[in-house]
């Protein structure tokens, strides 16, 4: 019986580089749910391949501050240089409709919903070792040496924060890190009433 219609807030944390958005990809591949992506706003400019309104949408920082100051955002952070929100809106719609919404973020907005909510569970995903987590930001390819190791010591004090999370899912392999964590969707619906 499910006493909370209400869907789950899903947060999914963790250091840049970790493989958070591969697992995010991995999990919603998998059968039978009911989860939504919550579309984070960026001032980051799109990396190749990058679709506007699918992976983010993509804005100015004068949009983004216009975003700021009318409330727009769950949460919102800036991240080496540039802002990342979450608009508050479209996830609310999602809850009031039953939906399971899942926010891919970085930790100190993680926090800013933590303590805003109540109603939703908070995952951490961490690399196997420090020393994974450096080889992977450099293999993305993406950014050039300066840039990776900005991301790696931001990733370094981030790890001191996971105790704040109500699960900490060891991304050593995608497929693995996933099943656990749609695990973890499945106790929560069960301790939440809404099985
Ligand atoms: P990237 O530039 O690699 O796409 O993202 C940089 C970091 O920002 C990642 O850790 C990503 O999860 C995080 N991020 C993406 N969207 C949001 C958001 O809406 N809010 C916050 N706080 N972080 C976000």
């Amino acid at each position: 019986m499910k006493l909370n219609q209400r869907g789950l807030l899903i947060v999914i944390s963790g250091p840049s580089g970790v493989g958070k958005g591969t697992v995010r990809r991995a999990l919603f591949e998998m059968k039978n749910h009911n989860l939504v992506y919550s579309v984070s706003m960026t001032t980051r400019q799109p990396r190749p391949g990058e679709v506007d309104g699918k992976d983010y949408y993509f804005v100015d920082r004068e949009t983004f501050q216009k975003n700021i100051e009318n409330d727009q955002f769950l949460e919102y952070a800036e991240f080496v240089g540039n802002y990342y929100g979450t608009p508050k809106d479209k996830v609310e719609e999602a809850l009031d409709n039953g939906k399971e919404v899942v926010l891919e973020i970085e930790v100190e907005g993680a926090l800013q919903v933590r303590e805003k909510t109540k109603d939703a569970v908070f995952i951490f995903i961490a690399p196997p070792s420090k020393k994974a987590l450096y080889e992977r930001l450099s293999k993305r390819g993406t950014e050039d040496k300066a840039l990776i190791d900005k991301r790696f010591a931001k990733a370094e004090k981030e790890f001191d924060l996971a105790y704040k999370y109500d699960y900490i899912v060891v991304n050593d392999e995608v497929n693995n890190a996933a099943d656990r964590i749609m695990a973890i969707i499945r106790a929560e619906h069960a301790r939440t009433e809404r099985t």
